[in-house]
Parts: structure tokens; sequence; C-alpha cells
């Protein structure tokens, strides 16, 4: 089969591999789609997230889709051509985070295309049965694979816990901020405001329901005038940018509450000590999502949620590069570049 490898940054090699062997609670499945997420530009690029580094040649992607080719001796969940979603995150069950439920904050956690573990830009992939999810079959496998940006967006509002009458700010409408805009919207909330530099995205916040947009050169006027003056209840930040980090503390409200969901390429979040502390704000730290595909799924299926403006172009496996060069130019209102692995 076709595995396709980065062996350092900008060098994605194609080899030929074995199918992988699965374990008796394992299923193998066929990748269809896999969405390109700014963690895989940062290991296309810079060879590293903060501390994780590629030391190893490794398949990147993790935004997946799939079909059930064979399954393990003890599955009883899934057969052969049922249609997936796949978990990308592998929780041990038995630490005590887990324990408790919060699986995405396992140490040590293995995910999909983070060293060591190999992602699905190839064309099998053997994964455990229970972190694989079946979908409805009016979803289609670019919706499929847009589950898993969807799910953090989820996951985000979750923590954010925003009230009905509540004013929520989002920094960037790419894939994340976009997710989050829509998992906001269906709990509710009507006013939300997001700043985004591209055009193009600004209009797809638009159009997936934000109620205002602006960038981020304008955004603090925008906020003030927006709330009178007082600030946004719920600031989320979707884009890694250190100037967007340090913009929440100044568009939060007094006792505010600050989401931090965006990957900084240099490892640290800059923040105005005096505005987050004169303020007393609340900073949250967003850990990927957590068993929150379903719902998103759900979400999808009912109409409330639009995962297909989230798929907005299309590569052949071979061609991954030029989908990465795509992702990280922003250009042509590309939010997720997808790379069709099979048809
Ligand atoms: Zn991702
Ligand atoms: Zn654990």
């Amino acid at each position: 089969m076709r595995a396709l490898r980065l062996h350092g940054p900008l060098d994605l090699r194609m080899h030929d591999e074995p199918v992988p062997t699965y374990a008796s609670d394992e299923v193998l499945i066929r990748i269809k789609s896999v969405g390109i997420c700014a963690s895989d530009l940062h290991y296309y690029r810079e060879g590293r997230i903060g501390s994780t580094v590629v030391t190893s040649p490794i398949v990147l992607g993790h935004e997946a889709s799939g079909v059930i080719e064979s399954v393990g001796a003890d599955v009883t969940n899934l057969k052969p051509g049922d249609r997936v979603a796949l978990e990308p995150a592998k929780p041990c069950l038995k630490c005590e985070w887990c324990q408790k439920g919060h699986y995405n904050v396992c140490p040590g956690i293995p995910f999909f295309g983070t060293p060591p573990v190999d992602g699905c830009l190839r064309d099998y992939v053997a994964w455990p049965a229970r972190l694989c999810l079946k979908v409805p079959e009016s979803l289609t496998f670019d919706e499929i694979a847009m589950l898993e940006p969807l799910a953090i967006g989820v996951y985000a509002c979750d923590l954010a816990e925003p009230n009905p009458g509540d004013v929520v700010a989002i920094l960037g409408a790419g894939g994340i901020g976009l997710s989050v805009l829509q998992a906001v919207r269906t709990v509710g909330v009507e006013r939300i405001i997001v700043s985004e530099p591209i055009e193009a995205r600004r209009l797809s916040a638009l159009k997936l329901g934000a109620t205002h947009v602006t960038t981020p050169t304008t955004a603090e006027q925008d906020v003030a005038n927006f709330t009178n003056g007082r600030g946004a209840d719920i600031v989320i930040e979707c884009t890694g940018e250190d100037d967007a980090v340090r913009q929440t503390a100044r568009l939060t409200r007094v006792l505010g509450k600050i989401l931090i969901v965006g990957i900084p390429s240099s490892d640290t979040y800059p923040f105005d000590a005096s505005d987050a502390r004169r303020k007393q704000l609340t900073a949250i730290f967003v850990r990927r999502s957590n068993m929150t595909t379903e719902r998103a799924a759900e979400l999808v299926a009912q109409g409330k949620m639009n995962a297909a403006a989230l798929a907005t172009h299309r590569f052949p496996l071979e061609k991954t590069a030029e989908a990465l060069d795509l992702a990280f130019s922003k250009r042509d209102g590309v939010i997720r570049a997808i790379v069709e692995v099979s048809e």
C-alpha cells in the first residue's frame, strides 16, 4: 500500500509498505478523506510542534474518514463496509484522568500524525474499534473527515459554557474558528463577532452564523462598539498567532473568560499581565476534543452544523505537498484542503 512519509521539513516521500496487521480488538480501515490541519503544517514546515519533534519518518494526517475493510476477532460493533470517523487519540483508559473521563489530557496520549504515531495519509490504518465512530449514511467522506475539527469546536464550546445572551468573540475563521463559531451557534448564542484578516474567511464566518465580522486591526474598536464599551463575555482564540493571543485580554470584559485553542509556533503564549490581572480573567487552554465527535456527527446530520463548508479543496495523495502549500498560503478561499486518499 502507499504511505506518505515526512522525512524532515518539506521532505515528503511516498513509500510502498505492507498493509498493517491488527489486534483482535482493532479494525483495518481503508482511508478515504484526510483534512490538512494547521498542526500538520507545523510538522511539515518546522518539523516540530513545541517540544514534540519529528525524529524519524512519519505519516501525517489526523482528520480522517474511511471504510471498514476487516475486523479483529473480538470486534462486534463494526463490520466491513461501515463508514467511520476515526478518533485520532488513543487514551490509555487506566490513568487518573482517563478514569475521570478527561481522556484528552491522558499524559503522553498517542495521536495520529504526532511523533511517534503514524497518521492517515496512507491507504490503510489499523486502529482500535472503540475509536471508530460509525456515522450516518447521509454524510460524505469529506464531511466525516471534518468531524474532527468540528468536535474541537463542540468541546471548546462545552468548556466556554456561554449563556445565550453572551457576546462571544472568536479570533480566526480557519477550520477551527469556523467550527467553534458553529458550535457556539448550536447552544443559542446570538451575538458572535469574528475577527479574521482574510476576506474570504470573513465571508465564510458570516455565512456560518457570525453576527458581525472584523479584522485584527479593527477588532478592539469593533468589540467595544458592539458591547457598549463593556468587552466580550467570552473570547476564543483560534489562530495561534502571538498578536491575537495578546489581543484576547484587551477584548474581554471584566471577569470574562478567554479560551485558547490555537497552537503557537514559538511554544509561548504572550499576554499583557495588566489587562488580564485587572479584569481578573479566567483563561482555559483547550486540549483538542474529548469524546465530542458523536455529537458533532449528529449536529451535522441534523443540519445544525455545516461540515461541507470547511472542505473547500481536494487533492490526490500524490499531491499532498500542494495541499499543504495551499493550506499554508490560505489562498483561494481555502479552509481545509482535503487529501482524497482513495475514491
Ligand atoms: Zn487537526
Ligand atoms: Zn489515560
